[in-house]
C-alpha cells in the first residue's frame, strides 16, 4: 500500500477528484475521535449527525470498490486524536504518502501542517495537500480581490461573485436591473397562512447514540434516535434540495426574516447540515434553484431566487473569506469588552421572555433554528445583555447541527456580537422589542408587554436596547448608521434615562 488519504467528518463530498477512479494502492481513512466531540459541548444530533452521515459515505465508498478504514469511536486501536491515528496507520500500512484534503477549521488545519511538517522525517512519509473541491471562492479571496482592510463589504463581495460566475447575470447587468431584493423580504404570513410542513428523514441512528452514551460524551439537546431528522448522504441531500426548490423556493425570500410560534422552519431550505458536510456542494444548490426559477418564473419571482442564491454564493462565502482573513485573532476579538455569563435559560429555555423560550427550546430540540432566530432574538439578547463573545461563541458552536467554527464564528462574533468591531458587518445587530414584535407572533404569548418600555411587565428588549446605546454611546458615535438612534437617546430627558438604565440593570441583576 503507497497512500493513505484523509477524510474528515465535513468533507463528505462524493463528487471529489479523488473518488473518480479506484486504486489498491490508496486506503481512505475516517475516524470516529474523541478530539472531535469533545473540543466543545455539542449537541447530541450534531454528533450522531456527524457520526452517522461519515459511517454512510464510509459504506458507499467500499461499496464502489475503494479500500476504507473506518474507526469507530469504540475501536481498540482508535487513539482519538487525528495525528496520533494517521501516524499508527502509516506505521502499520508502512505507506509512503498521506494526502489531506485542506481543513476548513483552523484548529485543524494548524494541526494537521504541524503534523506534515515533523512526519516527513520521523516516519519518512510525503504530505500531499489537496482542495477540497466544494467552495466557489479561494481561501485568499479577500485578498485577491480588495487586498489588504480592516473590513470588508459583502455586498461588493457578492457582486463580484455574481459577476465572476455569471449567476443571476444578463451580460454585465444584474437581472431585474438590480442586484438585492431585500426590501422585498420582509413579509410575515397573515392569520390561516398554510404552512408548508418540513419534510423530514427518520433514521434509526440507536445504536450511535447508545454508543455517546456509553463513552460517556457529554451533549446538548434532545434526540429521538429511532426518527433521526436529517439527511445523512449525498441522496437524501439531493432530496431535500429538490423539495426546497420545488415547494418552498416560491416564498422563500417573502418570508426569510418571518418567526412563527409552532413553524420552526418555514420557508427555509435546512441544507446547512448538508452543504457543511459537503454532501451538496453550493455550485450543485444554486444550479438547482436556478434551474427551477427558469422553468417556473411565474411561481418563483426574482425576489425569492436572488434572495436564496446572496446566502449561498454571498454570505456563506464571505464569512469564510473573513475566518480565513482574520483567524487566528478573529477568535479572540472582544470589541465591546463584554463579560457576563449566558444566562443558563440558553441551555434549558427556562424564561419568561416568550421569544427566548421558543426559540431556544427548538433549538434544543431540533439542533436548528433559522437566521433571524439567531440573529435578532438569542444573538440579540446576548448582545443588548453584555454577555461575553466566548460563551456565546461557544454556545453557538454547541447547539446548531450546522456549527463548523468556519461558518459559526463570523457569523455570531462578528455579525451577532460585533465583538471584531464591525469587519462584517457595518453596524450592530440589535434591536428593542418593536422589531420581534413586527416580525413574529412571540410577544401575543408573553409574560412581558412589548409596548411597555418601562415599569412593571415591560418588555425587556426594550429596557436593553437603551441600556445597550447608553453603555456604548461614544463607541457607537463614529457609525453613521447608528446616528439617528445615538440622537434619539440624546435628546431623551435624564430622568427618562435614569428609569430605564436602572430598570435595566435591576433586570440583569435578575438574571
Ligand atoms: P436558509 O435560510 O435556507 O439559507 C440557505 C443557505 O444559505 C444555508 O443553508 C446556508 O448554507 C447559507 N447561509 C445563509 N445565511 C448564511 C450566513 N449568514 N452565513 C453562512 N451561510 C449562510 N450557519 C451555518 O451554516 N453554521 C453555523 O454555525 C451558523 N451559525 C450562525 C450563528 C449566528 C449567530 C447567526 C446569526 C447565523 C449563523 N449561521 C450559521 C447562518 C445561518 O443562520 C444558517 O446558515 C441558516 O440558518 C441555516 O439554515 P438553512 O439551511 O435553513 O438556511
Ligand atoms: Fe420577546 Fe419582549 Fe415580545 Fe416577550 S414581549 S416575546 S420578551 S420581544
Amino acid at each position: 500500500l503507497k497512500t493513505v488519504a484523509l477524510i474528515l467528518g465535513d468533507q463528505l463530498n462524493a463528487s471529489h477528484s479523488w473518488f473518480q477512479q479506484t486504486d489498491d494502492e490508496r486506503l481512505f481513512v475516517l475516524m470516529e475521535i474523541r478530539q472531535e466531540t469533545d473540543y466543545c459541548r455539542h449537541h447530541v444530533q450534531k454528533v450522531v449527525g456527524f457520526f452517522a452521515a461519515m459511517r454512510k459515505f464510509a459504506s458507499a465508498l467500499a461499496e464502489a470498490g475503494h479500500r476504507v478504514l473506518y474507526l469507530t469511536l469504540d475501536n481498540q486501536d482508535n487513539q482519538q486524536s487525528i495525528t496520533s491515528n494517521l501516524e499508527a496507520i502509516c506505521k502499520t500500512t508502512q505507506a509512503c504518502q498521506v494526502q489531506l484534503q485542506q481543513p476548513d477549521e483552523y484548529r485543524l488545519d494548524e494541526q494537521l501542517q504541524h503534523w506534515a511538517e515533523t512526519v516527513v522525517d520521523s516516519l519518512n512519509v510525503r504530505v500531499d495537500w489537496f482542495d477540497s473541491e466544494h467552495f466557489i471562492t479561494q481561501r485568499s479571496v479577500l485578498q485577491d480581490w480588495f487586498g489588504e482592510q480592516d473590513n470588508y463589504v459583502m455586498e461588493h463581495f457578492y457582486r463580484r461573485v455574481r459577476k465572476q460566475t455569471g449567476y443571476l447575470m444578463n451580460g454585465d447587468k444584474p437581472e431585474g436591473g438590480k442586484w438585492n431584493y431585500d426590501h422585498d423580504n420582509r413579509k410575515t404570513p397573515k392569520s390561516g397562512h398554510d404552512y408548508p410542513t418540513p419534510l423530514l428523514f427518520a433514521h434509526d441512528v440507536s445504536e450511535i447514540h447508545q454508543l455517546l452514551l456509553d463513552s460517556g460524551i457529554d451533549t446538548l439537546g434532545e434526540i429521538d434516535s429511532k426518527q433521526f431528522i436529517w439527511p445523512l448522504s449525498r441522496r437524501e441531500a439531493k432530496e431535500l434540495l429538490t423539495d426546497f426548490v420545488e415547494r418552498l423556493l416560491p416564498n422563500f425570500g417573502d418570508y426569510q426574516d418571518a418567526m412563527v410560534t409552532g413553524q420552526w422552519s418555514l420557508y427555509h431550505s435546512r441544507l446547512s447540515f448538508a452543504l457543511n458536510t459537503k454532501m451538496l456542494a453550493p455550485k450543485q444548490v444554486v444550479d438547482a434553484a436556478i434551474q427551477a426559477w427558469q422553468n417556473n418564473p411565474k411561481a418563483i419571482s426574482l425576489n425569492q431566487i436572488e434572495g436564496f442564491i446572496r446566502q449561498i454564493i454571498g454570505w456563506r462565502e464571505f464569512v469564510r473569506a473573513i475566518y480565513w482573513q482574520f483567524m487566528p485573532n478573529y477568535g479572540e476579538r472582544n470589541h465591546l469588552n463584554h463579560k457576563r455569563q449566558l444566562p443558563d435559560f440558553y441551555w434549558n429555555g427556562e424564561t419568561q421572555m416568550n421569544c427566548l423560550e421558543k426559540s431556544i427550546r427548538q433549538s434544543l430540540d431540533y439542533a436548528y433554528a433559522h437566521h433571524i432566530q439567531r440573529l435578532m432574538i438569542t444573538g440579540n439578547f446576548a448582545l443588548l445583555a453584555g454577555c461575553d463573545p466566548d460563551a456565546v461563541d461557544a454556545w453557538y458552536l454547541g447547539i446548531y447541527i450546522d456549527a463548523i467554527e468556519w461558518v459559526e464564528l463570523p457569523n455570531t462574533r462578528g455579525m451577532s456580537q460585533y465583538a471584531d468591531g464591525g469587519i462584517l458587518a457595518t453596524k450592530p445587530y440589535v434591536s428593542s422589542g418593536s422589531y420581534i414584535h413586527k416580525m413574529s407572533d412571540y410577544c401575543t404569548d408573553c409574560h412581558y408587554d412589548v409596548k411597555r418600555k418601562t415599569g412593571e411587565g415591560a418588555c425587556p428588549f426594550n429596557l436593553l436596547y437603551w441600556h445597550f446605546i447608553d453603555r456604548h454611546f461614544e463607541q457607537l458615535q463614529g457609525n453613521g448608521r447608528m446616528g439617528l438612534i445615538l440622537k434619539q437617546w440624546e435628546k431623551r430627558s435624564e430622568e427618562d434615562k435614569k428609569q430605564i438604565t436602572q430598570e435595566a440593570e435591576e433586570f440583569l441583576a435578575s438574571l
